[in-house]
């Protein structure tokens, strides 16, 4: 990432949870019951750590060579370090003890990898199921008619526990179709809640990024992630 200052990070961090109170306030929410996760693809650990000593307590990685090329210098005392992109099923096993939660599991067979990799280190792996709310061709998450079925099968395995859903909604830039996947998200997940299905914990609703996380916390979501508001444009090397 750029050499964006630290005094940069420090005002931006400010800023978003200004920002994030808000929206929750507009929806009779407190701060506290937002969670501000950060998506730290791109940016180096000693820049992570600052933010995490002004309070971030939840980070999250989406492509595993970078996860574990970071990791030994993560400050993880007090933060959450959790898995966000799309997981392939051969590299489960390489961090599975490192994350708290992994975001992105969209079929059976990666769920089925993620309880197997759990149950031999004796833990139980959180994870969310991801949908893909604008039914993209190409983009991972299961289809909104098929999550339940999905849910019902993950339910019934050892070593891994549904906590909620996440959404990373088609690009637009209209925040009004922005604001109604959302709302369809939000809709999908009371009505998931609603059933009531057993070692189904819908508690997570993680949607928002940069660009709308405040359209998307006055939809209802409880998890946002935000990376380069934060941190500043991303540089691919
Ligand atoms: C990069 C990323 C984000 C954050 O994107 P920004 O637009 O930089 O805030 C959120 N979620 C996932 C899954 C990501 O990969």
């Amino acid at each position: 990432m750029t050499a964006k200052s630290l005094a940069d990070v420090e005002y931006n961090y400010k800023l978003i949870n200004e920002r994030i109170a808000q929206a929750a306030q507009k929806v009779g929410k407190k701060r506290e019951d937002i969670t501000f996760l950060a998506a730290t693809k791109t940016v180096d650990p000693d820049t992570i750590n600052y933010a995490v000593s002004l309070g971030l307590d939840h980070i999250g990685e989406n492509r595993v060579q970078e996860l574990l090329s970071k990791y030994d210098r993560y400050n993880l005392d007090e933060c959450s370090l959790q898995f966000i992109g799309h997981l392939q099923t051969n590299k489960v096993r390489q961090i599975v003890d490192k994350v708290d939660l992994i975001q992105s599991v969209d079929s059976l067979k990666l769920a089925k990898e993620i309880a197997k990799q759990s149950i031999k280190l004796n833990k139980t792996t959180d994870i969310l199921v991801e949908v893909n709310i604008g039914r993209e061709e190409n983009k991972s998450g299961v289809y909104p008619e098929n999550l339940e079925e999905l849910l019902c099968e993950i339910s019934k395995i050892e070593g891994i526990s549904v906590k909620g859903l996440m959404t990373i909604p088609p690009i637009c830039d209209n925040k009004h179709k922005i604001s109604k996947y959302f709302h369809n998200m939000h809709n999908i997940f009371i009505d998931i809640s609603d059933k009531k299905l057993d070692n189904i914990s819908m508690t997570i609703l993680s949607m928002g990024m940069s660009a709308d996380y405040y359209e998307a916390i006055l939809e209802g979501a409880n998890m946002v992630r935000v990376g380069s508001s934060l941190f500043g444009e991303r540089i691919y090397i």
